[in-house]
């Protein structure tokens, strides 16, 4: 038996600082071959709530210092650092990455937290001159920046660990209480977070449940945040539906969407072509494709259209696909059963449509390889819809107007690479794309953690990345000192 099978990871969920279990239960499975995992509790409607108000009160009673925030979000990094090995191989237990992403993800989240821990000494607020408006001479101003209260954090599949991180360390960072709630086929990080997180706190002597974690289903706890007034923040990370849905029903509670996309890389025919179709292929079929701001759409310059596509080939073919465990593996099985056939759907109706498969195109159960798909036009499901899986659809554009054009015929607009030594160019495209953010010469899918990160039209609102995120989940005071009688 493997180290990975005899592992027991039946887990209880974090509420007002005990762990706790629920009447149902829910079973992880490993994407990859099926095996049962472990299992978390799935939360009732009243231990959602009670972990709000377990929330709402250590926030009120806590009184952390910016430099305790600090060392909290410090301590549970270096916990975190100490089990990453352990930490990695449930992320691919539960998530099915390969092993080696996995560990890429644990060291940005140890990251995410120490970036968390010294923005939490950074809540600066500005002095406000009084005098620019006639009768106010002698009036000071300064703004201060405050915590909301009680954040709660929504977080998908993809990067189980990372993306709870991004939102959790930035809430604490500020100085609130936080509600967890993972994705429920991948709860298990989390679960271990959290571990670290209330281990830190308790070290402190940080109030009981200033953190706080629940897991089930995406409805019952999403309804209670909703609807419980002490939430002030909902910080979600998935699909455009859900989004759309909290952003109608969240009210005048501080809302943070990171949504899909279908992020476009322009490879312009001055490019390197050669180091383009390196970061295309990684991009387009790291964690299987399945990543938000993954390559989704490559827009090339007609003239170097069968030089890329050689490239890509040779790039993609280069890969070697199967069992997430083993150290070569670089692309491995989709997250469950219903991504693996929308990946199937999409794929063949743009064969249908008239694509040419230049490479792979096979797929068994949820293991799909990595395809390139040559002659798509924009009308085929493979550019039109967002592909969470290893494909890499080529469509040609003659001139630069039309790579911009396509770029933005989407409904989506996260992220956009473009590849090309011409200054003028990168610029414009720069200025153009309708999207949260344009990377010259590397693809789409670039993110470092302490940079603003956030989609326009479908693909969100607000951003991510930690000061940004702690702007968020903070609220701006102004104080005013006004003339008294011994003025
Ligand atoms: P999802 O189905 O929307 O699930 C995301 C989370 O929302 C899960 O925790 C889910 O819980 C929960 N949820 C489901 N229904 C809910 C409701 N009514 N109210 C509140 N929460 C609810 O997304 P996914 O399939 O896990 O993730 C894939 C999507 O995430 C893709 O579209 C991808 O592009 C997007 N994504 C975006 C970013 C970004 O930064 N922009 C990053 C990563 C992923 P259950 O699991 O219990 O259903
Ligand atoms: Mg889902």
């Amino acid at each position: 038996m493997s180290v990975e099978n005899s592992v027991s990871l039946d887990k209880e969920m974090l509420v007002d600082g005990e762990w706790v279990d629920a009447d149902d239960r829910i079973e992880v499975v490993h994407p990859y071959d099926g095996r049962r995992v472990g299992s978390v509790p799935a939360a009732s409607r009243g231990q959602v709530d009670a972990a709000i108000e377990a929330a709402d009160r250590a926030h009120r009673e806590s009184d952390l210092s910016a430099h305790e925030r600090y060392e909290l979000l410090y301590r549970a990094a270096e916990l975190l650092e100490d089990d990453a090995e352990a930490m990695a191989r449930v992320v691919t237990l539960e998530q099915g990455k390969p092993i080696a992403e996995s560990r890429v993800e644990v060291d940005r989240a140890v990251q995410t937290l120490r970036l968390s821990g010294e923005e939490a000494k950074r809540l600066f607020g500005e002095y406000v001159p009084m005098d620019p408006q006639k009768g106010f001479d002698r009036t000071h101003a300064f703004t201060q920046r405050e915590p909301l209260g009680v954040v709660t954090a929504v977080t998908p599949f993809n990067f189980p660990l990372n993306l709870m991180v991004h939102k959790v360390g930035p809430a604490l960072a500020a100085g609130n209480a936080a509600v967890g709630k993972p994705a429920s086929n991948t709860p298990l990080s989390a679960v271990k977070l959290f571990e670290y997180l209330d281990r830190a706190c308790e070290e402190l002597g940080a109030p009981a449940g200033l953190v706080n974690l629940v897991t089930g289903s995406g409805s019952v706890v999403g309804d209670a945040l909703l609807e419980h007034d002490a939430v002030e923040a909902i910080s979600f990370t998935g699909s455009t539906a859900v989004g759309r849905h909290l952003a109608a029903e969240s009210g005048m509670k501080e809302l943070t969407l990171e949504l899909g996309g279908n992020d476009p890389t322009i490879v312009w025919r001055d490019a390197d072509l050669d180091e383009a179709a390196r970061q295309i292929v990684s991009g387009a079929c790291s964690n299987a494709g399945q990543v938000c701001n993954s390559v989704e759409r490559v827009l090339v310059d007609e003239r170097v259209e069968d030089e890329l596509v050689d490239a890509l080939v040779e790039r993609a073919e280069a890969l070697a696909v199967g069992d997430p465990f083993d150290e070569n593996t670089d692309v491995a099985a989709l997250v469950d059963d219903d991504q693996a056939e929308t990946v199937v759907r999409i794929f063949e109706e743009t064969v249908e449509k008239g694509a040419t498969v230049e490479c792979g195109g096979r797929y068994e159960g949820r293991v799909f390889e990595p395809t390139v798909l040559s002659g798509v036009t924009p009308d085929m499901p493979a550019a039109r819809e967002e592909v969470f899986g290893p494909l890499v659809p080529v469509i040609a554009v003659a001139d630069f107007d039309e790579a911009i054009a396509e770029a933005n015929n989407t409904e989506y607009g996260l992220e956009a690479g473009v590849f090309t030594q011409d200054i003028d160019r990168a610029k414009r495209a720069a200025d153009e794309i309708d999207a949260g953010g344009v990377n010259v010469n590397t693809v789409s899918g670039f993110r470092a953690d302490h940079m603003p990160y956030g989609g326009f039209k479908d693909s969100g609102k607000g951003k991510e990345g930690v000061k940004y995120a702690v702007e968020r989940f903070t609220r701006e005071k102004l104080v005013g000192f006004h003339a008294g009688k011994n003025a």
